[in-house]
């Protein structure tokens, strides 16, 4: 699959500096080199620093949940990476709960932080 340039640019103009900062440090081994750049280059344009960069990195690279594959796991409700699980109803058909499932929450959208 060829990486889409001109995407990645929109991308890294819209999101804001989490999502980007989450790129280019938990989800780093799943992106392309070039795509690492332009939101290094984003990021920077920003006046976000390495060293904010790096902190970031270090306070989730512990709590993110991550799959067998080793790429952090995506919260239910948004595209950050998920840091905690908490049991809930699957929904069959959107309104019988009937399994006990685990989802998944980043930092802002887990029960703790409502
Ligand atoms: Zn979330």
């Amino acid at each position: 699959m060829r990486l889409d340039i001109e995407k990645v640019r929109i991308y890294a103009k819209k999101a804001d500096n989490k999502a980007l900062i989450d790129r280019v440090t938990l989800f780093q081994s799943g992106m392309e080199p070039e795509a690492l750049e332009i939101i290094k280059l984003e990021l920077t344009s920003r006046g976000i620093s390495a060293f904010e960069i790096t902190e970031h990195e270090e306070k989730y690279k512990e709590k993110v949940i991550r799959g067998p594959e080793g790429m952090p796991r995506l919260c239910n409700n948004c595209p950050s990476p998920a840091t905690a699980q908490e049991w809930g109803w699957l929904k069959v058909f959107g309104f019988v709960p009937i399994i006990p499932w685990k989802y998944l929450f980043c930092e802002d959208h887990k029960t703790s932080h409502k």
